[in-house]
């Protein structure tokens, strides 16, 4: 592995195997399941989830979800950081 490979890796979070919850991303059950524990800024960082959270959101309730609305939860919902589920971590990597 060179150099450029080392700093193009991809990031990793922890592992968890869940007692009980939700994926913080798509809201699903994860107990019994392996999560991952994302720092809270990261979550709020990642464009691809700001794509499928705003696309979920009109999907389920008809509204838009603007930028500022998700700006909005990052403030109201500070935490060091949450739990996201296998299926929902590859936006976070
Ligand atoms: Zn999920």
């Amino acid at each position: 592995m060179g150099l450029f490979d080392f700093f193009k890796k991809k990031k990793t979070y922890p592992l968890y195997a869940a007692k009980g919850g939700c994926c913080y991303s798509c809201g699903q059950s994860i107990g019994g399941q392996t999560v991952y524990d994302v720092p809270y800024d990261d979550f709020y960082d990642s464009i691809l989830w700001r794509g499928w959270y705003k696309h979920h959101m009109f999907m389920q309730t008809n509204k838009r979800i603007s930028d500022e609305d998700i700006e909005n939860l990052r403030i109201r919902d500070r935490q060091p950081s949450v739990l996201v589920c296998s299926t929902c971590i590859y936006m976070f990597k």
